[in-house]
């Protein structure tokens, strides 16, 4: 989908998260932890999801509805209607767009993109070429694994990418890495020094050196300092409840 530019939203921790010991937010119980989606549907069809209910794929379909940002709708009359393991795919949507969430998650999921409501979350949609989904995939590399395991069936690693646009031909080997930092331009921050960094690990890296990082960690009590990471993203802001 190449409408207009996507919103350009960027999160941060608040201030004061980073001098607080570090909290395990747990959104659910832990016996919840390995959540299978409950795959009795409803009167109307829709499954519970996370957020909202599932709608099952719809084989016929030939484009999404419509999205208010977006004139050109993708077309996904070839589109995958079965997962790997031959059930049927299901998708939840977002207010008018259709996302992904459908692919097995894990607890911390979405806590990446710490000092967005949690009412709200960042969507970008995604350009594979190969058997188009029409979807919009959340911005972490956990959703961008799973969705192009479960979506596009991508078994292997030894691939290249199928972006629309991608230049890289090399066979790929961190997609989530690859999609997040090439594609949907997500890069990192510096808390201490502000620094930009394209990727997670080169702020890895550099914090290593970081003298005010350092001296922070220094000032900290001893096992209560918690890392700050600036995670600066860009992508279409939506409700994280279905709003449909
Ligand atoms: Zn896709
Ligand atoms: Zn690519
Ligand atoms: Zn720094």
């Amino acid at each position: 989908m190449n409408g207009g530019p996507p919103n350009e939203y960027h999160t941060q921790p608040s201030a004061t998260a980073s001098a607080e010991p570090r909290k395990r937010r747990s959104r659910q119980p832990a016996t919840r932890k390995r959540r299978r989606p409950n795959l009795t549907p409803t009167e109307n069809g829709s499954m519970p999801g996370k957020y909202g209910p599932y709608t099952l794929a719809n084989a016929s379909a030939a484009v999404m509805a419509m999205p208010v940002h977006d004139p050109k709708p993708v077309d996904i009359s070839k589109r995958r209607t079965l997962d790997p393991h031959g059930n049927p795919l299901r998708t939840r949507r977002f207010g008018v767009m259709e996302l992904d969430d459908s692919y097995p998650s894990t607890p911390d999921n979405f806590m990446n993109l710490k000092g967005l409501s949690p009412e709200l979350t960042c969507v970008r949609s995604c350009d594979w070429t190969d058997q188009p989904c029409g979807l919009f995939i959340e911005m972490d590399k956990t959703s961008i694994d799973g969705h192009l395991w479960y979506w596009h069936g991508l078994k292997t690693t030894a691939t290249p990418c199928q972006f629309e646009g991608c230049e890289d031909t090399e066979d790929m080997k961190h997609w989530g890495c690859h999609i997040e930092g090439v594609h949907f331009e997500t890069s990192y921050q510096c808390a201490y020094c502000n620094r930009h960094l394209s990727r997670g690990d080169s702020l890895s890296r550099h914090l290593r050196g970081c003298k005010p990082f350092a001296a922070s960690k220094e000032r900290a009590p001893r096992g209560a300092y918690q890392q700050a990471n600036i995670k600066l993203v860009q992508g279409y802001i939506v409700p994280a409840v279905s709003a449909t």
